[in-house]
């Protein structure tokens, strides 16, 4: 039965891409999570620490410009707060350097196409009485932009570099989103009160692309799912291995850079940062309620409907039918907090029979005792094979992160790490057990005895009071 489960399931998949036809399969090309080739030159050291242009490149793919006067660095950062920074009218002119393959033009225009239809803001070909304008170039080596219009490059145009293996969809998108105005999701001045960086697992020569930015975010929370959110392993000393970025909840760790367009609260912040619903008719009539706002205006008299978050549904978005932000994007598959002994293991165990069953699981044993984890079944997508890069022989595809010792870091495991009757045992009340799972389906999945142990004494003294009795 369950077999038949995962038989239609397959079937279903290869009817929906047999039907497709062309235009669909080139969107499934392209619109998929950003590639690993592409997050490694953004956020893995990829990407050049400058330009050839000789401008430094800060927080991996954020060109700042040089500025010849006595401003810090910082000066060139503040985009959301400096409106100079903005695109006047909502309008970016861009050109095409010749560099740019058609291939790549098809990329580029279904991102530009994507933020079109979600705000106001306009591409268009640039003329000759556009004095600021972007240049989309593939001559160069990685992806990267700079913030917001850039007065220094008046006439010259400002680059937006889409190098070898950055023509993606979601690489564009987060690319354009910088030159729009938008900072990374996690440089956010209110981020601490949804993400922990591990500073011990950060490589030292880069903390400083974890700073704060002075910013304005129009009281749009947080978004795990933005396409400007760095990735978990984004700068880590041993990427893949020990994480840099966490979510405050493990629950939500797997939503980490696994968006490819633009999330809820993308869509939101610049619709704000653009003022695009300021010439509706219904403006101040009509309130959109629960995080909702209204759509930008179209220019055609029509009154501007409600843009609604994933957690309501109605006119007014006046209907809650999730209450948590991100179940609503996604429900959490598995998982939960275990308060008592017994067993874990992953859903269908010891098949694997749907995709993506990333499973959280909080174990909190009494607090007099500690978690003896007895491994009896492990086995997910193994370690990726490629030579010459960071990401050779590491868990890439599928991790299974176990933290024992410390809330927020933990082991990486995957593949057949962990053999049968491993014991894994937490330093305290607590452990965290997170699995984040691909679509491959790979393996058996996760069998695990939990039980609550006396801690085990470190005092030599204590140990003399029991032997003394
Ligand atoms: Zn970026």
């Amino acid at each position: 039965m369950q077999i038949d489960t995962k038989f239609i399931y397959q079937t279903k998949l290869i009817a929906a891409l047999q039907e497709s036809n062309d235009e669909e399969s080139l969107v499934a090309k392209y619109k998929h999570e950003i590639s690993l080739e592409a997050l490694m030159y953004m956020f893995g050291g990829g990407n050049p620490k400058v330009t050839p242009e000789d401008e430094r490149i800060v927080e991996g793919d954020i060109v700042l410009p040089n500025i010849t006067d006595d401003s810090n660095e910082l000066n060139g950062r503040k985009a959301v707060k400096e409106p100079l920074l903005l695109w006047p009218l909502a309008t970016v002119p861009y050109t095409y350097h010749y560099s740019i393959t058609d291939d790549e033009k098809r990329v580029i225009e279904m991102a530009i196409e994507h933020w079109q239809n979600e705000t106001c803001l306009r591409f268009k070909p640039r003329t000759m009485f556009d004095y600021y304008f972007v240049r989309f170039r593939s001559d160069r080596s990685g992806c990267w932009s700079l913030l917001g219009r850039q007065p220094i490059y008046i006439h010259y145009g400002q680059d937006i570099s889409i190098g070898k293996g950055c023509a993606e969809f979601g690489v564009v998108t987060h690319e354009i989103g910088h030159v729009i105005g938008f900072y990374h999701e996690q440089s956010r001045s209110d981020r601490d009160i949804a993400i922990h960086i591990n500073w011990e697992n950060v490589e030292k020569k880069f903390t400083l692309q974890f700073e704060r930015e002075i910013d304005i975010n129009y009281n749009v929370g947080y978004d795990y799912t933005s396409i400007m959110q760095y990735p978990s392993w984004a700068f880590s000393k041993a990427p893949f291995e020990k994480n840099s970025v966490v979510t405050l909840d493990p629950r939500y760790q797997r939503l980490l850079a696994k968006n490819n367009g633009l999330s809820f609260r993308d869509k939101k912040i610049a619709n704000h940062l653009y003022a695009c619903n300021k010439n509706c008719p219904n403006r101040k009539t009509t309130e959109c309620l629960n995080e909702g706002y209204l759509k930008p205006y179209r220019n055609d008299g029509r009154q501007c409907e409600c843009e609604c978050p994933p957690t309501t549904t109605g006119k007014f978005c006046e209907t809650l039918v999730k209450e948590n932000y991100y179940d609503a994007i996604e429900p959490l598959p598995c998982g939960g907090n275990i308060t008592q002994e017994g067993y874990i293991e992953t859903p269908d165990y010891p098949q694997r029979l749907w995709p993506k069953q990333s499973c959280t699981w909080i174990v909190m044993a009494p607090s007099e005792k500690v978690i003896r984890l007895t491994f009896e079944g492990f086995e997910f997508a193994p370690r990726l094979y490629l030579p010459q890069t960071k990401a050779h022989k590491k868990c890439v595809n599928e991790t299974v992160e176990v933290r024992l010792t410390n809330k927020y870091s933990g082991s990486i495991y995957c593949g057949n790490d962990i053999t049968e009757g491993t014991e894994m045992i937490s330093e305290g009340p607590e452990a965290i057990i997170i699995i984040i799972a691909d679509k491959h389906m790979i393996g058996k999945g996760l069998r695990a005895k939990i039980e609550f142990i006396k801690k085990k004494s470190k005092n030599i003294w204590d140990l003399w009071e029991k032997v003394s009795g």
